[in-house]
């Protein structure tokens, strides 16, 4: 079932939100080389917890960090750890607040530095399918027009659409229903209603859609090592369009 917020849920989730937000804003200027995705995961816990939110992602499905951390071939859910980002590599955060029981989720891949020009255009055209898919959304749209809008972009460009992961409604859990898919047809799925909260969160690829997961059963990697790019807001819908929770 797809639940329709309150007034009420809604402050909360708009709290949840600006806090994941503004743990992006913190963090990027610490992103640099030579610093280790553990201490960018410290660095985002600290400060979510320093405006009285706790980690979404801590424990999650028995999650080891607190954000989760992919670089480059990395797709989603790269565990934080000893190793140092360095010049030219992409990074995708994944960050998840929760305030009084309420979530905001948003993922935003950043350049370590100068890097390559089709680095480059992976993370200008994954953001722009975002608001591609963002643009579809209104009461009495559908979920299908969403991963329709965000489909036609990516293949218009070239790149992969990861089919195996979605986006989802948000609310007291971080994954709720529906399923939004990066892919899809007009006037199919679910109705959405004033009211839902949702994420949408394109993963485009630069060579191959097909993925796989690595052995720590948590790291979903591409199928041919080529980068991929994640970006992610949690929006709520409303009458003529929809409002981005998770704003930076
Ligand atoms: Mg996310
Ligand atoms: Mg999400």
């Amino acid at each position: 079932m797809i639940s329709i917020k309150s007034e009420r849920e809604i402050e909360l989730l708009r709290i949840a939100g600006k806090v994941v937000g503004d743990t992006h804003h913190y963090l990027e200027p610490f992103i640099k080389p030579g610093i280790t995705t553990a201490e960018l995961d410290k660095l985002a816990e600290d400060y979510i917890r320093s405006r009285g939110c706790t980690p979404s992602f801590k424990g999650l499905y028995g999650f080891p960090g607190s954000v989760c951390i992919s670089l480059n071939e990395e797709v989603v859910h790269g565990i934080p750890g000893k190793r140092k980002i360095k010049e030219g590599d992409i990074i995708s955060i994944d960050i998840g607040a929760c305030w009084k029981g309420y979530h905001g989720d948003s993922a935003w891949t950043y350049p370590v530095g100068k890097i390559s020009k089709e680095k480059q255009e992976l993370l200008e055209h994954t953001e722009k399918a975002l608001f591609e898919g963002l643009s579809m959304i209104h009461d009495g749209a559908h979920v299908g027009d969403i991963g329709y809008a965000v489909e036609q972009y990516a293949l218009k460009h070239h790149l992969g659409v990861v089919k195996e992961l979605v986006g989802h409604g948000v609310g007291s859990k971080v994954h709720e229903d529906p399923d939004v898919p990066n892919y899809g047809k007009m006037h199919t799925g679910p109705v959405l209603k004033e009211g839902m909260v949702i994420a949408v969160e394109p993963m485009l690829n630069l060579g191959t859609a097909d993925v796989f997961m690595l052995d720590d059963d948590w790291t979903v990697v591409t199928a041919d090592d080529k980068p991929s790019a994640h970006f992610e807001h949690t929006v709520l819908v409303t009458k003529d369009g929809y409002e981005i929770m998770t704003k930076r």
